[in-house]
């Protein structure tokens, strides 16, 4: 235990790492950071924290931040410390001259989870109403959009359909494709207490993670799926439930429609998609299968929580409605205890959703096709909006390669990193003729960027996140932005350089802005969070204190709508050259590209990524505990050094992509979810063989 002192003074805030959102009291003397204390009343954690939150905040005054703006004519030129002024005129320049050249749809944005709710709504709007096009697009791209298309086409609604403490109330707990042990920590400790309590748990993951066996914990069912095949268990599930009469009648009558469920029922009861028939295909015990498929049945209040290794498939979309079928059949939705529940991985992924990042939808997910949609931002804005919608970040990478798009604004995010099929992601970027990158460090996406703009840290900053529950916490400044400008204003200096009038002050006003425009946000404010803590979206005039539990009495889109899963293949095939299939994830210690958590000296910040490898598969190769191994599949190979583990089943191979060394994403498919896009990170065929090291 380090004796800090007592602190002069304390700043309520929330963590900025995943999507639980924690609250912390910031303690300071004078101006500096002394620690960071979780918030007893925070009331997605009650008092509790993980490891990232409570100590990986060293990021925000690491001797890498970029304080200075800094511009470039090509990318082969060093880059050019300048004022804010000369970089802003030099990117507004460059800007409005493709676009004079090119068209308006030749340039665009990316909005980052990471960044707040009124960062967000301004790189949106700055595409909407200064570019003139609707490219843009989020990180959300690569992780959970098909939790947007699949729980909306089902529900009527993306959003997940609990509140954290929900889970208190839970007989049988369904964790699908999630590690909530290195993900989602202060839920897992929830969600291990309950279960410490007697509620039983069912895994499906080809992982044997954490949750699965851990102290005084021990899932009923783990289902060691083979990657790929989430929809043929789903569906099987869903086949014992309906050939066994394990059916919730009555919920499907009054709250679903009813004809789609006699469609759905039609499909799901043929023979072929029965446990014993799926076995061969997905790797699962029929018999386990069907009694995981029993338990969520009929073993009281049922609910699901799931992650990217549901989402990050070529069928991601198609699994999320299978999830939704599963809830329907057995009436698990609209009370506590149950509910579909998206574990989202970043700190305010729901709400850069939520604040029209994608581009076929404004704020609040409305079609931008909608005449009276647009009307209302267009009053808002003075502006008049493009009817068409825009490119998603693949496509708008396709584009630039083919010449017709050609310029980026990318905020909080490392897309040469983060997105698959690197060489791609550099051919797009390298293209393209104004690349701005607004960031807190020299990331691998600035290698092709003509312009830096300094980002502002979640301390430097005022406004909100909204978390996985949609609940929505206030981000409160504890210290001044050591680059002298919160993110909100360097978009908005931006847009004002390209000739729009901006005049925004405080965050606030932006907020006040979203909520006018916003239906489910009608009644937030920068006021009632500060009274309230925090707030759940839908928060208007029916729920003036926001809504813990969505769909108690209709569906958001009135009824329930059973939709079809067929299972499809993926066309990523193992084969002779690359047998063993490669999934990945994340670890407790770090944050997705690492970009923070590498800049933290702290206790055990892993310092490499790691191949997971079957004691067999390992064997045959020649591989021992260790050794560095070459990992190839089609798309490129990489480097890192190997563990023998059981956790994953022969046949699978299992990495991070914390470091930027390992370029695990050099590996990845260019396949994805055939309804958003979304990067089939979870299955990439490879080979694995023994190397003396990079
Ligand atoms: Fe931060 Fe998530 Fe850890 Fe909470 S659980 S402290 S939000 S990283």
């Amino acid at each position: 235990v380090i004796e800090m002192g007592t602190p002069e003074r304390s700043v309520i805030t929330t963590c900025a790492y995943c999507g639980v959102g924690c609250s912390f009291k910031a303690e300071l003397n004078g101006d500096q950071l002394v620690r960071m204390v979780p918030y007893k009343h925070g009331k997605a954690n009650r008092g509790h924290s993980c490891v990232k939150g409570r100590f990986a905040y060293g990021y925000a005054q690491h001797k890498d931040r970029i304080l200075k703006p800094m511009i470039r004519d090509t990318i082969e030129e060093p880059w050019r410390e300048v004022e804010w002024d000369e970089a802003l005129a030099f990117a507004a320049g460059r800007m409005k001259g493709l676009q004079q050249k090119y068209g308006r749809r030749s340039t665009g944005v990316i909005t980052s989870s990471r960044c707040t709710n009124e960062e967000t709504y301004l790189v949106q709007k700055l595409a909407r109403a200064v570019f003139g096009n609707n490219n843009t697009d989020t990180c959300a791209r690569v992780c959970h959009s098909p939790t947007g298309y699949g729980l909306g086409k089902t529900f009527g609604t993306s959003a997940g359909t609990q509140d954290f403490d929900s889970v208190e109330k839970s007989d049988v707990v369904v964790i699908i494709g999630a590690n909530p042990t290195d993900g989602h920590p202060v839920f897992a400790s929830r969600l291990k207490k309950r279960l410490r309590q007697g509620a039983k748990l069912i895994v499906l993951d080809p992982r044997r993670t954490d949750i699965v066996r851990s102290a005084h914990v021990e899932a009923a069912y783990h289902l060691p799926l083979r990657p790929g095949t989430n929809v043929a268990v789903v569906t099987a599930m869903a086949h014992v439930i309906v050939t066994e009469g394990l059916v919730n009648e009555a919920f499907i009558r009054e709250r679903c429609d009813w004809d789609e469920f006699q469609y759905y029922v039609d499909f799901v009861r043929q023979d072929r998609h029965s446990p014993e028939n799926m076995q061969a295909l997905t790797g699962v015990p029929a018999e386990d299968l069907r009694g995981a498929a029993r338990l969520y049945a009929t073993g009281g209040n049922g609910a699901i929580y799931y992650g990217l290794g549901v989402t990050e498939h070529s069928q991601g979309s198609t699994t999320v409605m299978g999830i939704a079928n599963l809830a329907m059949l057995t009436g698990n939705v609209g009370r506590e205890g149950v509910g579909v529940n998206p574990l989202r991985g970043q700190n305010n992924v729901q709400g850069s959703c939520d604040m029209g990042s994608f581009p076929h939808e404004l704020p609040g997910y409305r079609h931008v096709k909608l005449p009276d949609v647009r009307e209302i931002f267009e009053k808002a804005w003075g502006v008049e909006i493009d009817p068409e919608p825009g490119l998603r970040i693949p496509n708008m990478l396709d584009a630039a390669v083919e010449g017709t798009f050609k310029g980026l604004y990318c905020q909080g995010e490392d897309i040469l990193q983060s997105d698959p099929d690197t060489h791609h992601v550099a051919a797009g970027l390298k293209a393209m003729e104004c690349v701005i990158v607004h960031d807190l460090f020299l990331n691998e996406t600035a290698n092709y960027a003509h312009v830096f703009l300094p980002g502002s840290s979640f301390l430097e900053k005022e406004g909100t996140f909204t978390n996985a529950e949609r609940r929505i916490n206030r981000v409160r400044k504890v210290m001044a932005p050591l680059n002298g400008y919160e993110d909100w204003e360097v978009t908005q200096l931006l847009a004002n350089a390209m000739g729009a009038n901006w005049h925004y002050t405080h965050a606030s006003q932006i907020m006040d802005e979203i909520a006018a425009t916003t239906p489910s946000f009608a009644n937030v404010s920068f006021d009632l969070l500060d009274e309230k803590g925090s707030v759940q979206w839908p928060c208007n005039e029916d729920a003036p204190e926001g809504t813990p539990t969505m769909h108690v009495d209709h569906f958001v889109s009135g009824k329930g709508h059973f939709i079809v899963t067929e299972y499809l293949a993926t066309d990523e095939k193992s084969g002779p050259r690359f047998p063993l299939l490669l999934t990945t994830g994340r670890i407790l210690s770090h944050y997705n590209v690492g970009a923070q958590t590498r800049r933290t000296a702290n206790v055990v910040w892993h310092p490499e990524d790691v191949l997971e490898i079957h004691p067999h598969d390992a064997e045959v190769r020649g591989v021992n505990e260790g050794d560095w191994v070459r990992l190839a599949s089609r798309s490129g190979e990489t480097t890192l050094k190997a563990t023998l583990t059981d956790r994953v089943a022969p046949g699978v191979v299992y990495t991070t992509f914390h470091h930027p060394a390992t370029q695990a994403n050099v590996v990845t498919t260019d396949f994805s979810d055939w309804a958003t896009n979304c990067p089939e990170y979870k299955v990439t065929a490879v080979q694995v063989s023994p190397s003396n090291g990079p």
